[in-house]
């Protein structure tokens, strides 16, 4: 293994001293010919290796991850411009209208932060370029950086025509300077998704060749008087390919601190900038730290590592979602799934998404936070915590609570606008006796002898609708043999129905506030529906999840939403009679290769999924389970597979090439329901969403 060396991280840092550099003339103290070269020469690689980098990483997720950055810089390009807003109002830099679209769009509100709009716009334009091919792309995009050179470096040689002047001159009204998003980013974006690991010398020699190239295109155009900015030449695209391709081969690894500090430092320098002049003047230090080149610029940069440091210190990066073991959501299967739910239970009837156990493992917020944007707006969970969970992740409409809130809790009830089953009357009498207001759906027993007043008793619902402080608005029960074809639990299940509408016909008939009224869960909805009734509370069908595997074969192509995995830990070799894992419960018949998987019974793998003939997924192929499952680890017998490497992705539910292990196969094999294995999964494994494959 070669050492960890990452070798585009740390430069990172460089490039924000060199862009530091650009703002502060370190050298003209003392060689104003080596200032202009340090500054207008190297230092302009800073830029576009940012850019570089930007399109490199994009182009390894096939543009897919470009939604995701997008959000992220347009936040820290947020954040930014709210950081220098005081500057801007000091400075009196609040201009017109047209000026601040202009500073948002292309300029920046503040001198660096041109850079945020120019990644911005870059990318979009990147993606738009990127739907006519690549090729195409790239011609495109180079087009647009030689326009873009004409209004920059090369002014002077179109500005010598009629024609190119007013070009130019009609350009500036729209931004002042062509280094922006449409005609600088867009190329160095495509050049990044271009960049390959290659001979780390040999680029490194073309880099030194280019920036010679540069140095005397650079001093010759201002010999000429060409220039109208510094930004652009015609070998800086050519020179920052190289210099990345360089860094690229030479890479090993990552470092998330010099990523956080050198976004820092490139963000917070011209704060420091100002500090450093306020501070020197305040001190009588001027001489040293402001007309001094070198001693401002090395003020700047402590002032300005300080700032960085400390701040990417206190805000250290989350673990990743897929550093060990992780769920992964499919969801346009779950948003398929709720359309085809939808459907079954009729026009007149709403879904009621079943979200309890974290959504059967599948993560609440996430799947009520999809859910809603497919048109679900009523959601039911089993206790408190979990409604209020929902509320604080910003969940909006019903969120019913369908088992037992001790009634002491009405406060958050009402606080937390969560809607409560009323359990039977006892209940009812106990939440109305704490004062509060509380939204409440009536559980009504048809049978399941589990909640609810029980339907015959008219006496009881007739107290109950009569006692203070409880908004009814809802009333439902819940079928326990509807999943069952026989003919003794269909007539158990019609009688159920029978009664239930019957009772909220009859409770409508006499006046009293019924509210919405709904029965079915899954196992209903895929047999009975529709019914009259206003909602229906699936949850496992939402999931695209079957109770056994035998329901599996029915016709409707629900999708499997969820599936999970886990990373190769260790492998290693054992030779025949050797044994592995707890109690010597495997035993090698043949030089066996065992990996280690580091997921276990502690996330909600069930222990007996080992015993009785369990196997996971590497490289499309079925791996049996080695043994006992651990409590976080799992040994798999991986000899037929070829090489397993340490970190290789493991699937323990879905698909992996042609092979699959549905949950319904994990739940049998462990003797259990799927419900019981999905309500099993640890919220310690991580939460990923299932990335489209769509893309250029
Ligand atoms: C769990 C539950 C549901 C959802 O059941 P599925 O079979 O997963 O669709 C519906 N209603 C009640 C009362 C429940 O407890």
């Amino acid at each position: 293994m070669s050492p960890k060396r990452p070798a585009i991280d740390w430069f990172r840092i460089t490039a924000s001293l060199l862009v530091c550099a650009i703002h502060t003339s370190p050298l003209t103290s003392f060689t104003a010919d080596g200032d202009f070269w340090l500054t207008r020469v190297l230092a302009r690689v800073a830029v576009p290796f940012f850019f570089l980098t930007t399109g490199y990483f994009l182009s390894q997720s096939g543009w897919t991850n470009a939604p995701h950055f997008l959000k992220k810089t347009g936040l820290l390009s947020l954040l930014s411009i709210l950081l220098y807003l005081p500057l801007n109002i000091y400075a009196h830099q609040i201009g017109s209208i047209p000026d601040v679209l202009r500073a948002l769009c292309f300029d920046g509100t503040f001198y660096h932060l041109w850079y945020f709009p120019a990644v911005l716009l870059g990318v979009l334009i990147c993606l738009l370029l990127l739907r006519g091919g690549r090729r195409f792309a790239f011609a495109a995009a180079a087009l647009l950086y030689l326009i873009g050179l004409g209004g920059d470096s090369y002014y002077g040689l179109f500005a010598s025509f009629p024609a190119g002047r007013a070009f130019y001159n009609a350009l500036f009204h729209v931004f002042s300077y062509t280094r922006n998003g449409l005609f600088f980013a867009p190329l160095f974006l495509l050049l990044g998704g271009l960049a390959k690991k290659r001979s780390a010398g040999f680029s490194f020699a073309l880099f030194l060749f280019s920036l010679c190239g540069m140095s005397a295109e650079v001093f010759l155009l201002r010999a000429n008087g060409l220039p109208r900015h510094d930004s652009m030449t015609l070998l800086l695209p050519v020179c920052t390919f190289f210099l990345f391709t360089f860094l690229l081969s030479v890479n090993a690894g990552q470092d998330r601190m010099a990523r956080r500090f050198s976004a820092a430092f490139f963000v917070v320098h011209p704060w420091c900038i100002v500090l450093v002049r306020g501070l020197a003047k305040g001190t009588g230090t001027s001489s040293l730290f402001v007309e001094n080149s070198l001693g401002h610029f090395a003020a700047v940069v402590v002032l300005t590592s300080v700032a960085s440091f400390t701040w990417a210190v206190l805000r250290p990066d989350k673990p990743r979602q897929d550093d060990r073991a992780w769920r992964e959501i499919d969801t346009s299967a779950l948003r398929a799934n709720a359309r085809l739910l939808a459907k079954l239970a009729g026009p007149k009837c709403r879904l009621m998404a079943v979200l309890k156990a974290d959504g059967y493992g599948h993560g609440s917020v996430l799947c009520a936070r999809v859910l809603h944007h497919a048109g679900v707006r009523d959601i039911a969970v089993a206790t408190l915590t979990e409604g209020i969970r929902l509320r604080r992740a910003g969940v909006r409409g019903t969120i019913l609570i369908l088992g037992y809130t001790a009634p002491e809790e009405a406060e958050l009830l009402v606080r937390y606008r969560l809607t409560q089953a009323v359990v039977d009357e006892d209940y009812a009498m106990r939440l109305a006796s704490q004062g509060w207001h509380v939204h409440v759906h009536v559980a009504v027993d048809t049978g399941m002898r589990r909640i609810g007043v029980k339907v015959s008793d008219m006496e009881a619902f007739h107290r109950l609708y009569r006692l203070p402080c409880l908004r009814f608005t809802g009333l439902f029960s819940h079928l326990c043999a509807a999943n069952l074809a026989d003919s003794r639990s269909e007539s158990f299940t019609d009688g159920q129905i029978a009664a239930f509408l019957g009772l909220a016909s009859r409770l409508r008939r006499e006046g009293y506030p019924v509210g919405q009224i709904h029965l079915l869960a899954s196992a209903g909805l895929l047999r009975i529906a529709p019914l009259p009734c206003d909602l229906a509370r699936p949850g496992l069908a939402l999931f695209g999840v079957w109770e056994t595997q035998e329901e599996r074969k029915s016709a409707l192509p629900l999708r499997p939403v969820l599936s999970l995995h886990a990373r190769v830990a260790s492998v290693r070799t054992l030779n025949p009679g050797e044994h592995a894992g707890y109690g010597l419960a495997f035993e090698a018949v043949r030089p066996t290769v065992i990996a280690t998987i580091s997921i276990g019974y502690g996330d909600g793998l069930p222990r007996r999924l080992g015993e009785n003939g369990g196997a996971v997924l590497i490289h499309g192929t079925r791996a049996p389970i080695a043994g006992r499952i651990c409590m976080d680890q799992l040994l798999a017998d991986v000899t037929d597979i070829g090489t397993v490497r340490n970190g290789e992705i493991v699937t323990l539910i879905g698909r992996d090439g042609a092979e699959t292990i549905t949950a319904e196969e994990v739940a049998g094999r462990c003797g259990t329901i799927t419900n019981e294995l999905l309500a099993g999964l640890s919220g310690r494994l991580g939460l990923m969403v299932r990335k489209e494959k769509a893309g250029p």
